[in-house]
Formats: structure tokens, sequence, C-alpha cells
């Protein structure tokens, strides 16, 4: 399938949010075929007490200290507002470990909403920046209609990521990113 044309939408820098330097630049993707979906679970009300860059420098910070996790696990986040983040290397490999990555996870870009979505839904705000992020990197990497949740990892099946409610929302994402991306209408 060919993508259209599909513009890059605004995303907050590292430098923006106040990212510390990455303790490694990570393993490059050798492929770039999926994107996958997870939320943070942290507790709504902390999410809804502290600012968007604020808890991206908390995961960075908690991410950093991690055995083998080189940096922020997520290439992007979408905080409580809908604002969009850089973060880990776009071009780096897995979310997690750059050496134990799984299959799932090494032509994957992971994309994190900040909250915990077994408990509330998306904002319309989300929703729409989200589906504006997914729809530039689908064009960009020509990725198809691969859209994934954490839990459709083989192995992370026991995990509740990226929430129920998020992971509900996945198929109807990718109706309009069908549509948008690749004008395919799927009823
Ligand atoms: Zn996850």
């Amino acid at each position: 399938m060919t993508p259209k044309y599909q513009s890059k939408p605004g995303i907050v820098s590292r430098n923006e949010w106040g990212a510390k330097p990455a303790n490694s630049s990570g393993t490059t993707r050798t492929s770039t075929g999926k994107i996958v979906i997870h939320h943070c679970a942290t507790d709504n009300a902390t999410v809804d007490n502290l600012s968007e860059s604020e808890l991206m420098r908390i995961h960075q910070i908690n991410h950093l200290n991690r055995p083998n996790y080189s940096d922020i696990a997520y290439h992007f986040a979408i905080g409580k507002n809908g604002t969009i983040f850089e973060g880990r290397r776009e071009a780096a490999r897995s979310y997690a470990s750059n050496s134990n990555a799984t299959a799932f996870d090494q032509d994957a870009i992971h994309i994190m909403i900040m909250g915990n979505y077994d408990e509330r839904t998306m904002t319309s705000t989300q929703s729409k920046k989200l589906e504006d992020l997914i729809a530039w990197l689908c064009y960009k990497y020509n990725i198809d209609l691969n859209i994934k949740g954490h839990r459709d990892n083989p192995s992370s099946s026991s995990n509740h990521c990226p929430g129920s409610f998020n992971y509900a929302a996945i198929p109807s994402i990718i109706v309009t990113i069908a549509e948008r991306v690749y004008g395919i209408l799927i009823s």
C-alpha cells in the first residue's frame, strides 16, 4: 500500500521537556514495521497533578536507572493534554533493553499515553494527537496497518498495557488510519 502524504505533527523536543542525556544511543533498528501503543499506568490522580513535562522527566529517570534501558523506554509519548513528546532516539531499537529486545519489539516504534487507561478513556484531544502521530509515522515508514498494543507481545501477554480502554480503541484507530493514510474504507 502506498501511503498518502501526512504532515509531521508538533512534537515537544527532549530539550524542551528537560531530558537527561541517554545512557547510550542504543542499537539502531534494521527495519520499521510496527507501532506499539502503551500506557504508563501511573495513577491518574498523580498524572493530573503533575505537568506533562514533569512526567516525562520522572519516566526517563526511572528507565535510566533500570539495567539495559539506554533511555526512556518509548520513542514518543502523549500527555494528558494531548501534547506529543519526543522520547528515545527514533531510530533506536526496542522500547526497553537493547540486547534483550523480543522479536515483537525489534521492528517497532513505541508510543506511550500518560495515565492509566484501565480506569479512563483518552480525551478526544489525546485521540486526535495519537492519530496524527500514527498517521505521520505510517507515511514516513510505510507501516501499513500494523498497529498493536503492548499486550499483543507474546512474551508479555499477561501485561495489561496499554490499558483496556486504549486496547479497545485500536481497531477504530486502524479504521481511521486506513482511510486517512491509505485511502481504504474498512466497514
Ligand atoms: Zn507497555
